[in-house]
């Protein structure tokens, strides 16, 4: 049989409280010592082919107490320790456990172990616990070889019946004994009779000559909130500049809608184009992903340079940015943030700018441009990309007239005479013009994507039918990519 050696970390929460005076009914549960939990659980007593070293916060603590540097401090004793053991065990309670996986997922890098959170619902003295249960499975999913078990080398919650990846999982219920859930990407494996781990969905195995390192580097300088209706402008715009806050979580409506209104696009605008404010736009909704530029309602966010939280939970989003923050200044930020790191997201995004065309004073007939894209970015796993055009202003056209704009991709001799049925045409727009600039956001699905996208430069052409002349303020286009893992 294979030995496994095993290093527990118990920080506190519910698995290792007691009633404060178990003499006296209603008593308050308060953590107790490593010891104390020791005494009920089987595992820890000693097991066949395992081996265990043990780490215990000095004062275990009800895990609303924890802050980041209590997460520098497990990450630390991960880095001391992570030589010795063939994984990890971290104790922690449930109400900040997924804040603590996906900040550890972010701050261990090219991790090769399994670094194992859990906790329970009931404490380890109720007869009735789910703490003996937990306990008992983190320890075989870390010590994995003891156990015939795949390796899986990613931070994850295991609890219940479930094996979640660290910077997916969630709580969903401060009672069902299954308090975690992966909203938006699959179980890493199940706990039932047998444990099942989903060995085709684990990160992969960090290339050889990538050392296991470790940021320690987590400021508190970024802050979550949420619209809700009514919300006023002047109060979202205080959120958004306090002046410490480097960086804000905005939960939004849905697909990432917000208001459209000028007073409170204003308020974003000040954030990001004055004081310099990073905003990352994550959904309320507990499944699915921001699409900014699929309903007008985000498009004004997309153009102020709000950033795409894509599908990831509140706590990856939040532990994410702390990370880069840490780790990477200026233009480094938003790049980082938008491409998948340790299986947060689904998709990576990538936005390329190209620029400004003319001025209103001298305008031009047609645009020419070409953008290198991030070399991460593979055109056989493109989802979509989203084109917009920003601030368009156009001589020679008196208001209510109608003038159409075409937009063609990697077509260096596309024409305004161009046949717009070519799949490298990407907009064909007729629009009527009011007198004031437009932007248009223009969604291509994959096919229309990759059949105009090429894997190196990406060219963008832009022209009016009539070769009318004009000015754009900017020219994006944003290319989502699906993630390798
Ligand atoms: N309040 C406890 C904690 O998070 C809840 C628990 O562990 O279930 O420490």
């Amino acid at each position: 049989m294979n030995k496994s050696k095993v290093l527990i970390i118990y920080t506190g929460g519910t698995i290792g409280m007691a009633p404060e005076n178990s003499s006296v009914p209603g008593s308050p549960l308060v953590p107790k010592k490593l010891e104390d939990l020791k005494k009920y659980s089987p595992i820890l007593k000693g097991s066949d082919g395992l081996e265990f070293g043990e780490i215990s916060f000095d004062e275990p603590v009800d895990s609303s107490c924890l802050a980041p540097k209590d997460w520098v401090k497990m990450a630390s004793i991960l880095e001391r320790e992570y030589s010795a053991y063939d994984g990890f065990v971290i104790l922690h309670g449930t109400d900040t456990m997924a804040f603590t996986s996906s900040a550890l997922s972010f701050m261990l890098e090219n991790l090769d172990k399994p670094v194992v959170v859990t906790g329970s619902q009931l404490p380890i003295s109720d007869s009735r616990t789910d703490a003996v249960w937990n306990l008992e499975n983190a320890v075989r999913i870390a010590g994995y070889e003891a156990f015939g078990l795949p390796r899986i080398p990613e931070v994850v919650i295991v609890f219940a019946d479930k094996i979640i990846r660290g910077c997916r999982a969630t709580k969903v219920s401060t009672t069902s004994l299954s308090g975690f859930d992966s909203p938006n990407f699959p179980q890493l494996g199940t706990i039932g009779e047998h444990i099942q781990i989903r060995t085709d969905l684990l990160k992969p195995l960090p290339s050889t000559g990538s050392n296991f390192r470790v940021s320690l580097d987590m400021p508190l300088a970024v802050i979550e909130t949420s619209l809700t209706p009514g919300l006023r402008p002047e109060h979202i715009s205080q959120m958004l500049n306090l002046s410490q806050i480097e960086a804000v979580v905005l939960r939004t409506f849905g697909a990432g809608n917000a208001p459209t209104d000028d007073a409170f696009l204003a308020s974003i605008e000040t954030a990001i184009r004055d004081n310099n404010k990073t905003i990352l736009n994550i959904t309320q909704c507990v499944q699915g992903m921001v699409e900014m530029g699929l309903y007008e309602a985000s498009s004004g966010l997309l153009e102020l340079g709000v950033i795409s939280g894509l599908d990831m939970t509140l706590e990856a989003a939040m532990t994410k940015l702390m990370w880069t923050l840490g780790n990477r200044i200026g233009e480094q930020v938003p790049l980082q943030i938008q491409v998948n790191q340790r299986g947060e997201q689904s998709e990576n995004l990538f936005d390329l700018r190209f620029g400004a065309a003319g001025t209103y004073e001298s305008p031009v007939k047609s645009f020419t441009q070409y953008v290198t894209p991030d070399r991460r970015f593979a055109v056989d796993r493109l989802t979509k990309a989203v084109i917009r055009l920003s601030n368009l202003t156009i001589k020679g056209v008196k208001k209510g007239e109608s003038v159409t704009i075409r937009a063609f991709m990697n077509m260096p001799r596309a024409t305004s005479e161009t046949d717009t049925r070519d799949p490298r045409c990407i907009l064909d727009r007729e629009v009527t013009w009011t007198g004031d600039s437009i932007s248009i956001v223009q969604i291509l699905d994959d096919n229309r994507a990759r059949s105009s996208l090429g894997e190196s430069d990406v060219l963008i052409s832009i022209f009016t039918d009539r070769e009318l002349e004009f000015s754009i303020e900017g020219v994006f286009l944003a290319i989502f990519a699906r993630a390798q893992y």
